[in-house]
């Protein structure tokens, strides 16, 4: 396939559409798989009159849009939240593609391989399930292993099948060694999370970090390998910093005021920072990687060597 920029503009608005579509699923997961219930049935249903909604309001965005927010039957409001996730995921789904056809090896004349294709379709599964993993974490603190589990068999098996999907330096040539790429990055996310959960409970006396924090972080080391695990893990700590400072803020004006804290006022999500520290992470991947954490990684090599003497 040829690409030049108005063919890239054209393909943008279809990826987009794309998005838009797999975020209007998203929100059925979203309200749905926390509860058990089937994400295929019923239809879409007003919340309050459980009125059938019509395909046209079923677009995404355009639909919630033409409705003003508003149930077509019974004038409820629907939240602008559900506009906002298929936007998001749209837009998250061009940054994706963007990035992976911008960085995609290609002929003289433009020519994209189909690896650039492969590359963009593994990058937008992983984005979906982080989008859908933010919001109902966000919601109830929870992340479903319904999300993480299908997921890293997605990557472990994408990994495998097309070893050279993930960038430099977890390329890999054969599917052995993509699907040990995939196992270590599983291990590693894990593992790291596991562990400081193990210590933040120990230190806090009580759950510091749920486990889903813990496979949501292994099926993102096993989608973008274990070094992008580590530093996700560090840039969503930091992420979340903001957001723990203005609840700690807050809890102390309502101590000093005297009033019953609640177990809500002590407690944060993590995974919306993880997950937006591996979205940083892969879509920054090409310029981070070379630029900066390649020398990062490749000091904490040698230090590792010079300590334990292997070097
Ligand atoms: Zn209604």
């Amino acid at each position: 396939m040829i690409v030049n920029t108005p063919i890239l503009c054209v393909l943008g608005v279809f990826v987009f559409a794309i998005g838009s579509v797999v975020g209007s699923f998203l929100n059925v997961c979203i309200y749905r798989i926390p509860w058990q219930k089937s994400i295929f049935w019923p239809d879409s249903r007003c919340p309050k009159c459980y009125h059938k909604l019509a395909a046209r309001d079923n677009v995404p965005i355009l639909g919630w849009l033409a409705l003003r927010g508003e149930c077509r039957y019974c004038g409820a409001r629907i939240a602008a939240r559900y506009p906002f996730v298929e936007a998001l995921t749209g837009l998250l789904f061009v940054a994706v593609f963007l990035v992976d056809f911008a960085h995609a090896p290609r002929a003289a004349w433009g020519e994209v391989s189909t690896r650039a294709i492969v590359a963009t379709v593994y990058h937008a599964v992983c984005v979906a399930l982080l989008v859908a993993a933010t919001f109902i974490d966000y919601d109830l603190t929870i992340i479903p292993d319904e999300i993480t589990l299908p997921g890293l068999l997605f990557a472990l098996g994408a990994g495998a099948l097309c070893p050279w999907v993930r960038p430099d330096p977890m390329y890999a040539s054969t599917w052995w060694a993509g699907l040990r790429v995939g196992l270590i990055g599983l291990a590693v996310g894990g593992g790291i999370t596991q562990s400081v959960r193990l210590l933040g409970s120990l230190a806090l006396r009580r759950e510091a970090m749920g486990f889903g924090d813990v496979t949501l972080m292994a099926m993102i080391g096993a989608f973008l390998g274990w070094q992008a695990a580590v530093l996700t893990f560090f840039l969503g700590a930091f992420y979340g910093l903001g957001h723990a400072l203005v609840k700690i803020v807050l809890l102390v004006v309502k101590w000093l005021s005297g009033r019953k804290l609640s177990v809500a006022d002590r407690e944060l999500p993590f995974g919306p920072y993880l997950s937006m520290a591996a979205a940083t992470l892969m879509l920054g991947w090409p310029w981070i990687w070379p630029g900066w954490a390649r020398g990062y990684f490749e000091t904490l090599r040698v230090v590792f060597l010079f300590l334990t003497g292997l070097g």
